[in-house]
C-alpha cells in the first residue's frame, strides 16, 4: 500500500496519519509540508532487525542515510538500535553529532576526499567502504593512531530490475571494483599491503527500487566466488558480508514489492546458502536500506493553485510545490499517485496533470491522474514521497525548502521549520548590497 501505516479518516472522512488529519497540519504548518509517520519508520527498522535475529553471525542494520536525513531521524535510530549508513563526510558529521556510535556507521562513496578519508579514520567508524585505488591510497597516507576498518565495494556484474539510473551492481558502473574484470582482485591485492587498513570483507549495493529479489542471490554467488579466489590467493577470509539496500516500495496501487521480511529472507538464505556451499566462514551480515524505511513513512502535502485547461489536450491543476522539493519524478520519471485530503475515497472525476510551481516546463509532479474535481486551496497528499526526495531538494527559484513534522499517536511535532529567505542569503557575501531593511 502506498500510504503510512498509521494512515486513516478522520470522522469528517478526511486523510489522516499518525491520528493527525492532513488538512489540519496543512492548515497549520503551510505548505508544502513532509509529514513523517514514526511509526511506519519504527516497523520497517524492526522488520530489518527482525530478519537479522536468525542469523547465527550477527549483524547491524545501517539505515542509508542518503534516503532523508534529520536529526530527529537519528533520534530514531538509535532508539531503534540501528546504525547508519553514510555516503558523505557531511552525512558523517550530521549522524556523529546527533549521537550515533561511531562504530555503527558504514561509509560508502564512490570518491571521497581526503578530507572525509581522514574523519572517518579519526571518527573510528565500523567500516570504510572502499570504491577505489585512490582512496585505499588516502587510507596509507591517513595519520591514524588505530587502523582503519575497511570493506571492498565489488561490482558483482549484475544488472537488477530497476531504473537504469539508480542501478548500480553491474559492470559498467561507477561503483565498485569490477570483479570479472579482475580489478577486484587487483584491489584486494594492494589493500592487504597497507598497513592502516584492517580489511574486514566485502561490500555490494545493486541498486534501488528493486522488486525481484532473484538478483541478490544471483550477486552473492559472484561475490562467494569471488571469496573463494581470495581465500586461495591470500588466505583471505571476510568476516564481514553488507548486502547493500535497495529494497523498493509502492509508489502507486499497481506496484507490488516484496515486503523487508521477505527481502531478509531471500538475503540470509543466499548468504548461508552460498557461503556454506563453499566452505566459507558465515560473516557478519549487514544491509543498507533506505527507501524502504522511510519512503512510505512520509506523505507531501501541497496546496492547489491555478488551474490551465487546454481543450481536447490537457488540464494542468499547479501545487505550490514541485521539483525544489521532489525532483524524482524530473529525475527519472517517478509515478505518485496523489490523494485529495478532504475527500481520499471520492471517485475520480477528472483525469488532471498536477503541475510544480517552478520555471520549468518539466516541472510535472504527476502526470495523468484521476482525482475527484480540485477546488483552489484544496490539499493534496502524494503518497510515498518520504525518500531521495527532500534529501534532494533545492532551492531552486529561490524557494525555501518545505517544514517538515513527524507523526505518531494523535501528536504532531515539527523537525525541521520552514526556511526563509533570511535562511537562503545565510550563505551570501552581502558586502556592499544596499538592503532597505537595513537601512
Ligand atoms: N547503500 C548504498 C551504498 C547506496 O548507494 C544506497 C542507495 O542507492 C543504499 C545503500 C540504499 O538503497 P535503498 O534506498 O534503495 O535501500
Amino acid at each position: 500500500m502506498v500510504l503510512p501505516d498509521s494512515a486513516g479518516r478522520t470522522a469528517a472522512g478526511h486523510l489522516s496519519v499518525g491520528g493527525c488529519d492532513l488538512g489540519e497540519l496543512a492548515a497549520r504548518h503551510g505548505t508544502p509540508l513532509y509529514v513523517y509517520c514514526e511509526a511506519t519508520i519504527r516497523n520497517r527498522l524492526r522488520a530489518y532487525r527482525a530478519g537479522l535475529d536468525a542469523w547465527p553471525a550477527g549483524g547491524d542494520v545501517l539505515y542509508a542515510a542518503k534516503a532523508y536525513l534529520s536529526p530527529a531521524l537519528v533520534r530514531i535510530l538509535v532508539e531503534e538500535d540501528c546504525g547508519v549508513d553514510v555516503v558523505s563526510g557531511g552525512e558523517l558529521e550530521v549522524a556523529l553529532r546527533c549521537g550515533l556510535d561511531p562504530r555503527r556507521v558504514s561509509f560508502p562513496g564512490n570518491n571521497k576526499d581526503a578530507g572525509e578519508v581522514a574523519a572517518a579514520a579519526h571518527a573510528g567508524v565500523g567500516h570504510l567502504v572502499i570504491d577505489s585505488e585512490r582512496e585505499l591510497d588516502l587510507v596509507n597516507g591517513a595519520a591514524t593512531d588505530t587502523r582503519v576498518r575497511g570493506l571492498l565495494r565489488l561490482s558483482p556484474g549484475v544488472k537488477p530490475d530497476t531504473h537504469d539510473y539508480i542501478s548500480t551492481g553491474q559492470l559498467d558502473s561507477k561503483f565498485g571494483f569490477g570483479i570479472e574484470t579482475g580489478q577486484a582482485m587487483a584491489a584486494l591485492d594492494k589493500a592487504l599491503t597497507i598497513a592502516n587498513l584492517e580489511l574486514r570483507g566485502v561490500h555490494m549495493h545493486i541498486g534501488s527500487q528493486i522488486f525481484n529479489l532473484g538478483s541478490y542471490p544471483e550477486a552473492v554467488n559472484v561475490v562467494a566466488d569471488f571469496l573463494v579466489e581470495a581465500r586461495r590467493k591470500h588466505g583471505f577470509v571476510a568476516q564481514t558480508f553488507s548486502a547493500g539496500g535497495g529494497l523498493g516500495i509502492a509508489y502507486t496501487d499497481d506496484d507490488e514489492p516484496p515486503t523487508v521480511s521477505e527481502f531478509m529472507r531471500v538475503v540470509t538464505e543466499s548468504v548461508g546458502r552460498a557461503f556454506a556451499a563453499r566452505d566459507l566462514p558465515l560473516p557478519t551480515l549487514l544491509v543498507e536500506p533506505g527507501r524502504s524505511v522511510v519512503g512510505s513513512a512520509g506523505v507531501a502535502l501541497y496546496s492547489v493553485g491555478a488551474r490551465k485547461e487546454i481543450p481536447g489536450v490537457r488540464t494542468y491543476v499547479a501545487v505550490d510545490g514541485g521539483m525544489g522539493d521532489n525532483i524524482r519524478p524530473k529525475l527519472y520519471g517517478a509515478r505518485y499517485q496523489p490523494i485529495l485530503v478532504r475527500a481520499p475515497d471520492s471517485p475520480g472525476e477528472e483525469v488532471i496533470t498536477i503541475a510544480g510551481r517552478y520555471c520549468e516546463s518539466t516541472d510535472i509532479l504527476v502526470r495523468d491522474c484521476s482525482l475527484p474535481t480540485l477546488r483552489e486551496g484544496d490539499i493534496i497528499a502524494v503518497p510515498a514521497a518520504g525518500a531521495y526526495s527532500l534529501a534532494m531538494a533545492s532551492n531552486y527559484n529561490a524557494s525555501p525548502r518545505p517544514a517538515v513534522v513527524f507523526v505518531s499517536g494523535g501528536e504532531a511535532r515539527v523537525v525541521r521549520r520552514r526556511e526563509t529567505i533570511d535562511d537562503l542569503l545565510r550563505s551570501e557575501v552581502m558586502d556592499g548590497v544596499h538592503s532597505p531593511a537595513a537601512s
